[in-house]
């Protein structure tokens, strides 16, 4: 049986003389890895240069991509396998002779003595193993409610629609989600809502979450318009928690003063680039479309099977499901994307429903190709559904 603590505590140990030697390191990938790992190399210590490449190019205008001689070491900031062996393939072009590793023994190191996140190591350490084998749920996005601040048009959740606005308890959140981790464990929990900073006890609700050592990294989606408390930052630092901003220009008031309070804290943060365009699902009605033509939408689309999001008692699979619950669907293709997880959760149901086995289903309800839209644009005073 490996022990992945010692593993990535040798791994590490190894990895801290090459960034030690190195004259720069290059965090490959404009990821979410990539923003938390800039944090944790500079929390570790290691003053080299340290710049984010991607698509032959550094995002930074000071790093530039010369052929000199310089120690370099490169780590591959993708949570995917095949996409970290291209990577690596690729850096053999770029950075000749430079050392090539992934992310997750540093990432371990910064949970471990930096952040000193409060939950059990050695069971996080087999968790970012499994993470690191693909062996986990991609991604679920753990809703604490259901108020916004903004009252978006084409909210992708439905929010608009809800009559029952309210916080969700955080011991009821992981009593549901531990059906799901005693199977599997997380790679990402991003928490969103509504707008997570309108729960005033969103400390809690991460801290509760943070104590889980079978979730591995919480992400934090936020619409800009809500400067918190600081506990909520402490909780957020406290926790490992990096931050996602909406960028909604004019709409997202608080984003300069949130950006300014992140790094106040040491606090990971990113202006999430995707907000900057939207994309319209359309009406929600079937529209009538063959099984091998709604298979092959679901897996071109870019949500698909990337959203498994997560409200009260229920898993659903993309957040057109979510949506669809939302408007008050009933209906068997709602039901066949909706994971009860107050019934029995037996690991094939939950693997057939991370493939998206059903999801076709769903997709019938969406516009293909999505019309590209102006982002967060704002209700009138008449609500109807869309
Ligand atoms: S239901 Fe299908 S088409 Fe609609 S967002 Fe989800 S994966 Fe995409």
């Amino acid at each position: 049986m490996v022990n992945s603590y010692e593993l990535l505590r040798e791994e590490y140990s190894h990895q801290k003389a090459v960034l030690q030697a190195a004259d720069r390191i290059v965090l490959y990938g404009n990821s979410i890895i990539a923003c938390i790992l800039k944090t944790a190399v500079r929390d570790l210590g290691f003053t080299s240069e340290c710049s984010v490449f991607d698509n032959g190019a550094f995002l930074e205008d000071t790093a530039s991509l010369d052929r000199s001689e310089r120690r370099t070491a490169v780590i591959a900031c993708s949570a995917r396998i095949r996409t970290r062996e291209s990577m690596r393939r690729d850096a053999e072009v770029y950075f000749s002779g430079a050392e090539v590793f992934d992310f997750y023994a540093l990432y371990f190191q910064w949970i471990a003595e930096v952040v000193r996140r409060d939950c059990d190591l050695s069971v996080l350490a087999d968790t970012l193993r499994l993470c690191r084998e693909e062996r986990a749920i991609p991604n679920i996005d753990s809703i604490n409610t259901l108020f916004c601040t903004l009252n978006c048009k084409e909210c992708s959740n439905g929010i608009q629609y809800r009559t029952d606005r309210r916080r969700i308890d955080a011991a009821s959140q992981m009593r549901h989600l531990k059906k799901l981790t005693d199977i599997l464990p997380i790679a990402q929990c991003n928490f969103q809502g509504g707008e997570v900073f309108t729960d005033a006890d969103f400390a809690a609700f991460v801290e509760a979450h943070a104590h889980d050592p079978r979730l591995a990294f919480l992400t934090v989606a936020t619409n800009g318009t809500i400067l918190p408390p600081d506990r909520v930052f402490s909780a957020m630092k406290n926790c490992g928690c990096m931050v996602r901003i909406s960028d909604y220009g004019s709409l997202s008031v608080k984003k300069d003063a949130l950006i300014e309070r992140c790094a106040e804290f040491g606090i990971p943060c990113f202006t999430f680039p995707m907000a900057e365009t939207w994309r319209k699902f359309g009406p929600y009605e079937k529209r009538g479309r063959t099984r091998e033509e709604l298979t092959a939408i679901r897996d071109q689309c870019c949500f698909g099977t990337h959203d498994l999001m997560f409200l009260d008692d229920r898993l659903y699979c993309c957040l057109r499901t979510l949506y669809g619950s939302a408007v008050g669907d009933t209906g068997e293709d709602v039901a066949a994307n909706t994971l009860d997880l107050d019934a029995e959760v037996t690991e094939e149901k939950l693997l057939a429903f991370i493939r998206g086995d059903a999801l076709w289903r769903m997709c019938d309800h969406c516009d293909h190709p999505m019309a590209a839209i102006r982002p967060a644009e704002q209700m009138g005073p008449q609500r109807g559904r869309t």
